[in-house]
């Protein structure tokens, strides 16, 4: 039994714990939420909506850390990140029982999304060599300048529930082994993942308050984007709030990087692989139930590819729906009722503005699996851009397939759409690939890649309602991200008789 989840509450459901000054707390709040196992309805836990002393707890429990932890030679935090990896690895198939459980996903892509958290952290370890400054000999006569790159102080992220392992692990170990502390805000979702890793973190020696976990919704967000002593905040989520996050944050002062919500689009030229490029779309469309922030969620086809469109619906119809723990599942059930509905509502909405459904996921049954919150693959064509299953983020399994004539107009098409977060371009010519490189504004481009995320050397980034701040996570951005850059420049004399005199006008060199 995890340290982080007792099973003491007075219904009889294990609650979920605050963790603030290295110790795991039972939050003093009255208000509380079940998560839910969205194949089975099951109440796994509940987490606590913590209060704002609570959250200043955490701040002040990190403030009071940040001012040991940042002398902790860097040496030191790099071999709790390379403990920390190695736990990781070894927890991973524990982990993944508890992320399927509480978010659905299917175990090889909890897996999946445990590792992708996992390889920042072994990146993590190589901080030595990234927190480098720069230097300069002999600016001027004597004179050196050099640069320090400092931790910043107390950070905070905020996460969605898609990633609850993943998303975690881009924010915080990077943000430590800068030499910051940290409170973490999970989804209230499904926190218990992101607890169990955050256990893991303790265990591999992050000393106490270097990381604290606050859970809860607006009021404890807002409690971190407006704290004084709160210096920079990482979120990851919807564009609607994160735009939220970002104001508020920036108007008290603090750093803040908003990674936000998608419409990513495939963009099929006639001369790419069919079946790969088939492939590819129906894995990234349908995959986590479409659930991705990368996930595709527009087809683009391109003159002839258009031919292709009735072997896509027949590759969508080949998925298999089941409960995530379930093997051979390709596709488990959406987090919630309320992402049902909402789901539901937007597929009822595209009916309704006149485009057709070539493939109908909403009667799905999945036997023993009754009450889950389970859409089959939905295909829509006939899908005009005013429509809003073309302009709003569905985050279902649902492809929305258009046609146009030309490279030239598919481009123009991705780049007028409100979101800028992935795209793909399937084609076997490298013309074609690196015009569309060049002219598309997306921060992530797949060349035949259907999920371009990037490996954690180089950053995730985005562009118009993707993204809102200008360094992105993971990679040496966000080293930038979570650390002050101060320039030194310094003057030493070997001779006591030197005597330049009083200069009162700016040096000439
Ligand atoms: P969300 O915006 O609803 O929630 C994100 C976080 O914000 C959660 O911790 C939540 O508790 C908090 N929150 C919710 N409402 C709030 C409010 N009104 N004020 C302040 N905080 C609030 O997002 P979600 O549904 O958990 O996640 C899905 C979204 O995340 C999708 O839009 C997806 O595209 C996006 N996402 C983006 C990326 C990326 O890197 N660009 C990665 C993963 C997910």
């Amino acid at each position: 039994m995890m340290n982080a989840v007792t099973q003491a509450s007075k219904a009889g459901v294990a609650n979920v714990k605050l963790l603030i000054d290295g110790e795991f707390v039972e939050s003093h709040t009255t208000e509380w939420r079940d998560i839910v196992n969205p194949a089975t309805q099951d109440v796994l836990a509940r987490v606590p909506f913590a209060t704002t002393a609570e959250v200043d707890a955490a701040v002040r429990a990190a403030h009071a850390a940040f001012a040991t932890w940042k002398h902790t030679p860097i040496g030191a935090r790099m071999r709790i990140m390379l403990k920390y990896q190695a736990l990781i690895r070894e927890h991973m198939p524990r982990i993944a029982k508890i992320l399927t459980a509480e978010q659905g996903k299917t175990l090889p892509d909890a897996e999946g999304d445990i590792f992708r958290g996992l390889e920042v952290v072994e990146h993590a370890a190589s901080i030595g060599t990234l927190q480098q400054g720069e230097f300069s000999e002999n600016v001027a006569g004597g004179v050196d300048t050099y640069t320090l790159r400092q931790p910043l102080g107390v950070c905070a992220g905020i996460t969605p529930f898609n990633f609850p392992a993943m998303i975690p692990l881009w924010m915080f170990p990077m943000a430590i082994v800068c030499g910051n502390t940290f409170v973490l805000k999970p989804s209230e979702q499904d926190p218990m993942s992101t607890m169990a890793l955050v256990e893991l973190a303790l265990e591999a020696g992050v000393p106490k308050g270097v990381l604290n976990v606050v859970h809860g919704g607006k009021e404890v967000v807002d409690a971190l984007c407006s704290h004084e002593l709160v210096k920079a905040v990482s979120f990851v989520g919807s564009t609607a709030v994160g735009t939220h996050v970002y104001r508020l944050g920036s108007e008290h002062g603090k750093r803040v990087q908003s990674m936000m919500g998608a419409k990513n689009h495939a963009v099929v030229l006639p001369d790419a692989n069919r079946e790969q490029t088939l492939n590819a779309l129906a894995g990234a469309g349908f995959g986590a139930a479409g659930q991705r922030c990368m996930a595709t969620s527009v087809v683009v086809l391109v003159g002839a590819s258009q031919q292709w469109l009735p072997d896509l619906v027949e590759k969508a119809k080949t998925l298999k729906v089941n409960a995530g723990h379930e093997a051979g599942t390709d596709i488990g059930p959406l987090v919630s009722r309320a992402a049902k509905q909402r789901v539901l509502g937007l597929i009822e909405s595209g009916v309704k503005a006149g485009a057709t459904l070539a493939l109908d996921g909403r009667a799905v049954k999945v036997p023993g699996y009754e009450d889950g919150n389970f859409i089959g693959p939905t295909v829509f064509t006939d899908v005009t851009t005013d429509m809003d299953i073309y302009r709003t983020e569905i985050f279902g399994p649902v492809l929305v397939v258009l046609s146009v004539p030309t490279l030239d107009e598919a481009i123009a098409l991705v780049n007028r759409n409100p979101y800028g977060n992935g795209v793909g371009l399937f084609t076997q010519s490298g013309a074609a690939a690196r015009k569309f490189q060049s002219e598309i504004d997306i921060g992530q481009v797949g060349i035949n890649i259907p999920i371009p995320v990037p490996v954690p050397f180089f950053s995730f980034t985005g562009s118009r309602g993707s993204k809102l701040g200008d360094l992105g996570p993971y990679g040496k951005q966000v080293v930038q991200f979570y650390t002050q850059t101060k320039t030194v420049t310094a003057r030493w004399f070997d001779d006591a008789t030197v005597n330049d005199g009083v200069n009162t006008t700016i040096s000439l060199r």
